[in-house]
């Protein structure tokens, strides 16, 4: 019997082999000297491990449900996984019920926002603005005070807990 989360998993995945195929032939350019932290592609896969890279450099999609950073609850900050820029903090984090650690606001002037129309929607893509990794997606539907929904992928961030 397959539950919603299994079929849910499945459409994910599937999305998933399209992006792959997608992004194999049409690489993503940014232009040299548009980011503090620059690497070539080459060493971004040395930086990163393939399921960071995937999502960070390849604007993949993790499989929800899969991060434990969606379940964490500590006080703290949550770090770009390429360059370790500050993202967001955890009292600004909100369980979304999506499966992918969600923020209502991030960290100021932290990331980029961007239109991203890939497989048929209009959706607004959030980029890291120190070095250019896509995170993951920010929709209208989140709580106030912003009624934002950063839905990020935990593979893309690192987690500090705050000294105590
Ligand atoms: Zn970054």
């Amino acid at each position: 019997m397959m539950t919603r989360r299994t079929l849910f998993g499945s459409a994910v995945a599937a999305l998933g082999a399209i992006a792959a195929t997608r992004f194999a032939t049409m690489p993503k350019a940014h232009a040299a000297g548009e980011f503090e932290i620059e690497h070539t592609d080459a060493e971004w896969k040395k930086i990163l491990t393939p399921e960071q890279y995937e999502v960070l450099r390849q604007e993949g999609t993790e499989a929800p449900f899969t991060s434990p950073l969606d379940h964490e609850k500590r006080k703290g900050i949550f770090t770009c996984a390429g360059c370790d820029q500050p993202l967001f903090e955890s009292d600004k984090k909100f369980d979304s019920g999506t499966g992918w650690p969600s923020f209502w606001e991030p960290i100021k002037g932290a990331v980029i926002e961007k239109s991203d129309s890939s497989f048929g929607m209009v959706r607004t893509a959030v980029e890291c603005h120190r070095c250019g990794g896509h995170l993951g997606h920010v929709f209208d539907d989140g709580p106030q005070p912003t009624g934002l929904r950063y839905c990020m992928n935990g593979v893309a961030m690192k987690f500090t807990p705050a000294a105590s």
